[in-house]
């Protein structure tokens, strides 16, 4: 089953304004919302938008949707649809505005915000050429992220004090009215908007939001044998997270130049090696350049184009399977297209003698048949 693309989800387009998803998004899910909608499949539609609308209201998942799509959110870069985790996202705002602040969410999301919120996942993609991918590399990325305001330690504020308001809970208690009545219900402090505390000046690097954008200078060890298309995982080394939440992952994904003269298929290598029609005829010794160095190769005379040598062990040492790899030396016979008149000559003279074999005899035979009927 194809995961249906986001946008077609809410119904926008591409080009759509953070205001239109928005009022998109509250039109469908006032529509689908389990509670009011009772067809089968409501839940599963209502799920469907809360998802799209996680990603599309923030501008860095978006941007990440627009590049690589449903790819952009799944662990392993497999087809494991339905793992976005948008648990950490806050609802509460716009379902507040849609049904009131109590409709069936509020216990659970008046008190997200003080939540211990993992930072969001990154996508980075890296260039290797053959021969890094092949040995490995330790690379230092750089990358602009959300991290941990230096200057308040991700407090927000300096000169901390329990909110006198919700008195340090977070929550307080309101008597709400909703749909099915009037109860009292535990609602976000406004004041300290539910982390129960309160400072006496606001951080000035970074306004109170407890993260700012950085580059963050990243060390990474890149195993040998990584493929193209292979994703890493940097795992707690991403965007910070909030009130204690931990850091969020960085993925790698890797794509590898082509070889000039290395083909790759899985952990062995192939090396196409071009020879004269005198070398093929008469065979020779060959230096083979594999990527541990040159290696000396008989070749024996009679060598056909598409003969196959295995050079055991001179492919990829992959550190991540354990797997060391076999080089295949694949011999293409070049036909000369010009001859000198010596020789041509020489050429014509070699054919005079007897060149031909049990096969072109037999060929020639089933020619011979042919013609006489
Ligand atoms: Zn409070
Ligand atoms: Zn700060």
């Amino acid at each position: 089953m194809a995961k249906k693309d986001y946008y077609e989800s809410l119904g926008i387009n591409k080009t759509a304004t953070s205001d239109e998803i928005k009022s998109s998004f509250r039109k469908l899910a006032k529509k689908y919302h389990p509670d009011v909608n009772k067809s089968p499949d409501a839940e599963t539609k209502f799920k469907e938008i809360q998802e799209a609308y996680a990603v599309l209201s923030d501008e860095n998942r978006r941007h990440q949707y627009d590049q690589y799509g449903h790819d952009a959110f799944t662990n392993s870069g497999g087809n494991n649809y339905g793992d976005f985790d948008f648990s950490s996202f806050d609802f509460s705002d716009i379902f507040e505005n849609i049904f009131g602040s109590n409709f069936g969410f509020s216990s659970s999301s008046s008190s997200s915000r003080r939540r211990a919120t993992q930072g969001n996942d990154t996508l980075l993609k890296i260039t290797l050429d053959f021969e890094e991918a092949a040995f490995g590399i330790k690379k230092d990325i750089i990358i602009n992220l959300l991290d941990t305001c230096g200057e308040c330690h991700g407090h927000g504020g300096h000169g901390e004090n329990t909110c006198t308001e919700c008195r340090g809970s977070g929550s307080i208690s309101t008597e709400q009215r909703s749909l099915f009545g009037t109860f009292l219900t535990k609602t976000t402090c406004p004041k300290c908007e539910g982390t129960g505390k309160t400072y006496n000046k606001i951080c000035s690097i970074c306004n109170g939001r407890k993260r700012i954008k950085k580059d963050k200078k990243i060390n990474v060890s890149i195993p040998s044998g990584i493929n193209n298309g292979d994703r890493l995982r940097l795992s707690g080394q991403g965007e910070a997270g909030l009130n204690g939440g931990p850091n969020g992952n960085i993925y790698l994904e890797i794509k590898v130049l082509p070889h000039e003269f290395y083909e790759r298929d899985n952990d062995d290598i192939y090396l196409e090696v071009p020879l004269t029609i005198t070398e093929a005829i008469l065979g020779t010794k060959k230096n083979i350049p594999t990527i541990y160095g040159i290696i000396k190769l008989t070749i024996p005379s009679g060598t056909n184009s598409g003969d196959k040598v295995r050079i055991k062990g001179k492919g990829i040492n992959n550190e991540s399977d354990y797997n060391l790899g076999d080089m295949y030396v694949i011999f293409n016979v070049k036909i000369p297209k010009k001859l000198s008149k010596e020789q041509k000559k020489i050429i014509d003279h070699l054919n005079k003698t007897n060149l031909e074999d049990s096969e072109i005899n037999k060929f020639n035979r089933f020619t011979d048949k042919k013609n006489k009927k």
